[in-house]
């Protein structure tokens, strides 16, 4: 068998499961080596069922002794029990709800290893577990050998649909038993460093451990075999991004002149000084701009940080030198507000600015094409239209992308081609984003980092009320508008539908409006409105005339309004943490204190984390971290199309020192090489196995 085998020719395979098998992402017999266990189970060295104790996860060798569905009354309750006994005394239940099914695959006799947590039933004196895993120990064909499921320790997999772990097993231990040893890629430099492991032996460590291994190791992912083929993964995944990198930078660019003049405008445009942070990025952007290679930089800043204000000097230095500006912005609200942001600064300059959205009409747009094609805007800011075809650029020098994990990688670079050469590339976001992911996800771009807020900025002021408090939430939002101040009341929207959160916004808009405070202008704005509506409760919010805005997260990014001064989050135990930052940077942006109010309803155990992270932290970076830990890498951008890539045995959390030690190896390989022979056999290695498994890096 070869590794690029179809899983299909596998023995024991056959159509049917090799598309379970596809569903799960595993094709070949090399996919299927490397689809690590999740847990190791030690059945080498089992207790008896007298010797449990309530409270421990246990694997215990069993035989069925009886099946039953206990009735209330009449009533069949779906429960289905099963007694389980072994050489002692003593007997074991196993429960499953809605388990009617297992009437026909547990039968009496039948021997069984389970696991589960043991618990203990006062009233009937049992010991049971709830929904126990388990795993029949007869050996029929299927199964191989009856030695690769007991009295050893047992690698225990993940379904793949139909395929059980257990059959999970007996394949890849099938296949293991006829490839070949998997030849050695990584650079010898690299795995004498950190005495690593040889790459054949720890992938067959990783399926079946050696009868000594410590399974606390194993189980925590830091058996010697597993920390080899992490740093492989991180290697690979670093050294496609570091040529990734390289390769940029040998593309012909434009080499932006940063002389007097582009000083003497940014200088006629700035209002306000610059703070340290913006000064030390700006430098950094302008030593890229004035590189004849493509710009390819991310600013990170949180909320608030003013890295608009960054994106404008590095727009002057584009049009100065005779270039056009793309600014790019994931929503259409955020998009007029950039285009009213860059228009006052700009217009002082004599530039001009167009506005370009997908609502517009038909001839508005043509209008505006035209002026982008024939070089009459300088700066153009608008949404996905933008990069819809029929927008040309005379000559596009710089796109700034705005918000750039709502956008994914594929668009930016569809932005990149519209230039005549490519344009310089400036992404701003507001999201932090932790350092790991950073390195992960935007490896190929350059990174700064806005870490100071403007001066005299009060941090907000968190507090968490009971959703049965807050009539005391409305008196005190009363009392600060009464003093002048505007306020923000925000409801979740719940996946892609607007509407539950647009029918609680609703509501509570005619309720705080007719009942609550009808001495203020209460507002409403939700992604439902049409765009004109929008605009108009914008404005009136921003002009002051509307004191408090009823809306759903359509707010929750770039909305600049400095006198708004309570951000009051309703069900904010919806929302997840990065988004309660962002929402709570739309206030403290002027001079005046400013509350963030958190109303929730009953909260689950991450859910008080979460909050408590609020209340506790105004660091976007610390909550970023902890949004990252609680909610895990998949969902953290929310979107499949955010470029991060598949990783099979590294986690970017658990492992996130061991990446750091990766990208510095690759990164002194890829410069480095020892020899270009090895370099060449890597490039090649990095083609044909990382390309298709993660499509991030695409070398070459
Ligand atoms: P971000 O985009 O990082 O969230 P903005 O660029 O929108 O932040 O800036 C936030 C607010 O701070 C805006 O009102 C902006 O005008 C103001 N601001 C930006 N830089 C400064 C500065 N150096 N001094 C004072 N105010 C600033
Ligand atoms: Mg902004």
């Amino acid at each position: 068998m070869q590794l690029d085998t179809p899983l299909v020719y596998v023995k024991g395979v056959g159509p049917y499961r090799a598309e379970m098998l596809e569903a799960k992402g595993l094709v070949t017999v090399n996919d299927l080596l490397h689809y690590p266990p999740f847990r190791y189970e030690d059945r080498s060295n089992l207790k008896p069922i007298d010797r449990l104790a309530p409270g421990e996860m246990a694997t215990v060798i069993v035989e069925v002794r009886g099946v039953r569905m206990p009735k209330l009354g009449r009533k069949n309750v779906g429960m289905f029990e099963a007694t389980f006994g072994d050489s002692g005394r003593n007997t074991l239940v196993g429960k499953w709800f809605h388990g009617a099914y297992l009437a026909n695959v547990l039968t009496e006799g039948m021997r069984l290893s389970i696991y589960g947590k043991v618990e203990f039933d006062p009233y009937k004196g049992d010991l049971f577990m709830m929904h126990p895993e388990f795993e029949t120990l007869a050996a029929d064909d299927e199964d191989g050998d009856a030695s690769l499921h007991t009295g050893r320790v047992v690698p225990i997999y993940e379904a793949a649909g139909k395929v059980t772990p257990k059959m999970m097993r007996v394949l890849t231990r099938r296949v293991l038993d006829t490839v070949a040893p998997l030849e050695e890629f990584l650079p010898a430099a690299f795995r004498a460093q950190l005495k690593l492991m040889d790459r054949w032996a720890a992938v067959q460590a990783i399926h079946f451990p050696a009868e000594d291994a410590d399974l606390r190791l194993l189980n925590s992912f830091r058996s010697p075999a597993h920390l080899r083929m992490i740093l492989e993964e991180f290697f690979w995944l670093e050294c496609g991004l570091a040529l990734k990198r390289t390769k940029a930078k040998a593309v012909e660019g434009i080499a932006f002149s940063l002389n007097e003049q582009v000083r003497e405008k940014i200088k006629a445009m700035l209002p306000f000084k610059p703070t340290g942070a913006q000064k030390r990025v700006l430098g950094e952007i302008a030593k890229d701009m004035a590189e004849p290679h493509p710009m390819n930089r991310l600013v990170q800043g949180d909320v608030g940080s003013g890295k608009t204000l960054v994106a404008a000097e590095a727009a002057i230095i584009a049009i100065e030198n005779g270039y056009q500006v793309a600014v790019l912005a994931p929503t259409e609200i955020l998009a007029m507000q950039h285009y009213a942001y860059f228009k006052n600064l700009f217009e002082r300059l004599g530039y001009v600015v167009v506005p370009l959205a997908g609502s517009f009409k038909p001839k508005e747009k043509e209008k505006i094409r035209g002026y982008v094609e024939q070089g009459l805007a300088h700066v153009i800011v608008g949404t996905h239209a933008l990069l819809e075809e029929g927008v040309r650029f005379q000559n596009l020098g710089l796109a700034i992308v705005d918000e750039q994990h709502r956008f994914g990688v594929m668009q930016r670079l569809k932005l990149m081609e519209k230039g005549e050469r490519k344009p310089d590339v400036l992404v701003m976001t507001a999201t932090p984003i932790p350092r790991t992911l950073a390195l992960t996800m935007y490896g190929d771009l350059d990174t700064s980092v806005i870490d100071e807020l403007p001066p005299g900025r009060k941090p907000v002021h968190t507090k968490h009320v009971p959703s049965s408090r807050i009539e005391e939430v409305w008196s005190f939002v009363g009392r600060e508008v009464a003093d002048g101040r505007q306020a923000y009341v925000v409801y979740p929207v719940i996946e892609e539908s607007e509407t539950t959160g647009m029918k609680a916004a609703e509501k509570s808009y005619l309720h705080l409006r007719d009942i609550v405070f009808p001495q203020f202008a209460v507002g409403l704005l939700h992604g439902k409105l049409p765009q004109a509506d929008k605009e108009a409760v914008m404005a009136e919010f921003k002009a002051g005339r509307v004191q408090v805005l009823v809306a759903t997260t359509v707010v929750e990014v770039g909305v600049d309004v400095p006198n708004a001064t309570v951000m009051v989050i309703e069900q904010a135990e919806r929302f997840g943490l990065a988004q309660l930052h962002q929402l709570r940077g739309r206030v403290g942006r002027g001079g005046n204190q400013s509350y963030c109010v958190l109303v929730t309803e009953k909260l689950s155990e991450t859910g008080r984390e979460r909050i408590r992270t609020m209340t506790d932290s105004s660091d976007g970076f610390y909550i970023a971290e902890m949004d990252l830990r609680l909610r895990g890498p998949g969902e953290f951008f929310g979107t499949k199309q955010s470029g991060m890539p598949t990783l099979r045995f590294a986690n970017i959390i658990r492992d996130a020192e061991l990446l750091e030690v990766a990208r510095n190896e690759a990164e002194a390989f890829i410069h480095h090489p020892p020899s270009e022979e090895e370099l060449r056999r890597a490039i090649h290695f990095i083609r044909e196995n990382w390309q298709r498994r993660y499509g991030l890096v695409q070398v070459g």
